[in-house]
């Protein structure tokens, strides 16, 4: 008689997007399973950004159905399979339905809770042993000749043989939140009432969007008027004034059409990045690929900015040139045309695909740059790259522009020189131009790289500084390097500890590929370094 084989124990601490695709992947290896997953939500399957407490029912998700990884079935079948009154509950009519449409966020919420529970029933009739603990926040992760025992607020669970920690983003404490003060969108502002007053946010990209229409939603609605979007603003809200800031004052521009999946890039490939790490000057032999790759891509684009004489310092500056110069708004309203003329058209702007698809391939690069060089990648590079695959919902700039046409929407250049104080419940920010008082602030900044410091969990916070790892040491499979007892038993999967190497790491597409090369590592046992 064979002997029955023991299935592998698996824990995986957190249930969004990192923690399904992982389970998903795990799945596919074809080996009997016993997972745990912990939840702290009341609900396993939504993730942070995709919950009640992080978003309301405007809140757009800035990818569009056809990036989404499938995990059971694509998300344009599942939105397709929605009743008439499920998809009208978040504005959407059946034909609005297709592969470039950007949804509330709310709804993809529901998709990922979805395809959870299908993915463990199936998985359980299939014989593994799946459980799921909702309410159930991991507090400390203690390795033990058992197994890794896991320390929770409703006991104490395990032992496991690997652990996957997608924990996922992790913002200033909603304790610190007043009513005059937030620092964070998500901390409480969703429930929150703010008054009509002078409403501060620091930050211009998706999530200080998001805070803004937080706020104006609670003093007027949103209605078309043919194919312009107004904003009637309520009569007794004429005090209502939302300045967003930023150091440059620019705007993000909307999200435009491309080929997906990503045409391979013809002279940055992975390959010809990888080779500039043994130049003298590493992050300049890369500059040379990336200019030559936007040069061919579009010879037009690469004239205007004068391409030709840049290097890797002086991009930015001539990128961003033309955008600090002009109105923002003014941009912003030109850009939304551009962009949805490109979309009817499916006309793809060639210079913003080849940045697009830079960002990727130049990533895999960074972690291995030398400090000055990274440095300066930091301060220039990223930041064009940042401001390209940041790119909005093109609804999310017309809700803008609605502000800004109903009068209560300003934007607010700060510049490298400016000071933060509280005084009182107001927060005063002093910048070159003067001094602004707000009687409501959010900083809508968004994730901070975090260290190990930083870890909610002490004894593996303890394991890891005892090592001097104070940016946690991934291999390619995500499994700790060098960190005592936990080395290669836990999987470090949280984006703000991954974002060090890899700044671009926010976004479901990279949860995905990060789930699958973690189910990898499980499967084959290989665990090299992440950038070797
Ligand atoms: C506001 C916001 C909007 C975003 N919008 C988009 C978007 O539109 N498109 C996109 O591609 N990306 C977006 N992102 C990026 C985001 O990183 C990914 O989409 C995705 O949510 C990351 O998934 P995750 O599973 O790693 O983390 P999360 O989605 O944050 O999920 C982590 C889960 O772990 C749970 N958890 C945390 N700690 C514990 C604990 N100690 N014990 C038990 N459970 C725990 C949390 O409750 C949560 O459910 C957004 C990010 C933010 C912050």
């Amino acid at each position: 008689m064979p002997t029955p084989i023991t299935p592998r124990r698996i824990a995986i601490i957190g249930t969004g997007p990192t923690g399904i695709y992982t389970l998903s992947h795990l799945l596919g290896m074809g080996q009997p399973l016993a997972v745990t997953l912990l939840e702290r939500g009341p609900q396993a399957g939504i993730g942070m950004p995709y919950s009640s407490e992080a978003a309301s029912r405007a809140m757009l998700a800035n990818i569009a159905s056809i990036e989404i990884p499938p995990v059971v079935v694509p998300y344009l079948d599942w939105l397709r399979a929605r009743s008439d009154a499920e998809l009208g509950r978040y504005g959407l009519g059946r034909g609005d339905l297709d592969d470039r449409l950007f949804t509330p966020r709310l709804l993809l919420g529901e998709y990922y809770r979805d395809q959870l529970l299908i993915l463990v029933r199936d998985a359980q009739a299939a014989g593994h042993v799946i459980t799921i603990r909702e309410g159930t926040e991991v507090q400390d992760i203690a390795p033990t000749p058992a197994g890794l025992m896991l320390a929770t607020d409703a006991g104490v669970v395990g032992p496991f043989d690997r652990a996957v920690l997608a924990t996922g983003h992790q913002f200033p404490d909603a304790d610190e939140a007043t009513r005059s003060y937030f620092p964070s969108p998500w901390s409480g502002l969703i429930e929150a009432r703010v008054p009509a007053c002078r409403v501060g946010v620091m930050g211009t990209s998706l999530s200080a969007i998001d805070a803004a229409m937080a706020v104006a939603t609670q003093h007027g609605r949103f209605r078309r008027d043919g194919d312009d979007l107004v904003f009637d603003r309520d009569p007794q809200a004429e005090a209502l004034r939302i300045v967003l800031m930023s150091r440059t004052g620019i705007l993000p521009e909307a999200d435009f059409y491309c080929p997906i999946p990503y045409q391979p890039l013809a002279v940055a490939t992975g390959p010809a990045l990888a080779a500039c790490l043994s130049a003298p000057a590493p992050l300049d032999a890369a500059f040379d690929l990336i200019r030559a790759e936007i040069m061919q891509a579009d010879p037009a684009f690469a004239l205007r900015v004068g391409l030709g004489g840049l290097d890797a310092d002086s991009f930015a500056d001539s990128y961003f040139a033309a955008r600090a110069e002009a109105d923002p708004f003014r941009w912003a309203r030109r850009n939304l045309a551009e962009v949805e003329r490109n979309r009817a058209d499916r006309v793809t702007v060639a210079w913003r695909y080849a940045l697009l698809r830079l960002h990727e391939a130049v990533e895999e690069i960074v972690a291995e740059l030398s400090d000055d060089d990274r440095a300066r990648f930091d301060a220039g590079l990223k930041k064009v790259f940042v401001d390209n695959y940041a790119a909005v919902p093109p609804e999310s700039i017309r809700r803008l522009l609605a502000l800004r046409d109903a009068g209560i929407l300003s934007l607010l250049t700060l510049g490298e020189d400016y000071d933060l104080t509280r005084e009182g419940p107001d927060t005063v920010i002093d910048h070159p131009e003067g001094r602004d008082r707000f009687a409501v602030f959010i900083d809508a900044r968004g994730q901070k790289a975090l260290t190990s410091e930083d870890l909610p969990f002490p004894s593996l916070r303890g394991a890891l500084l005892d090592q001097d790892q104070e940016i946690p040491e991934v291999a390619q499979d995500y499994s700790l390097l060098n960190a005592g007892d936990f080395t290669g038993r836990l999987c470090l999967a949280a984006i703000p500890y991954l974002m060090h190497d890899r700044p671009f790491v926010q976004g479901i597409t990279a949860c995905a590929d990060i789930a699958q090369a973690i189910a990898g590592g499980m499967a084959t046992g290989r665990r090299r370094r992440l950038v070797s």
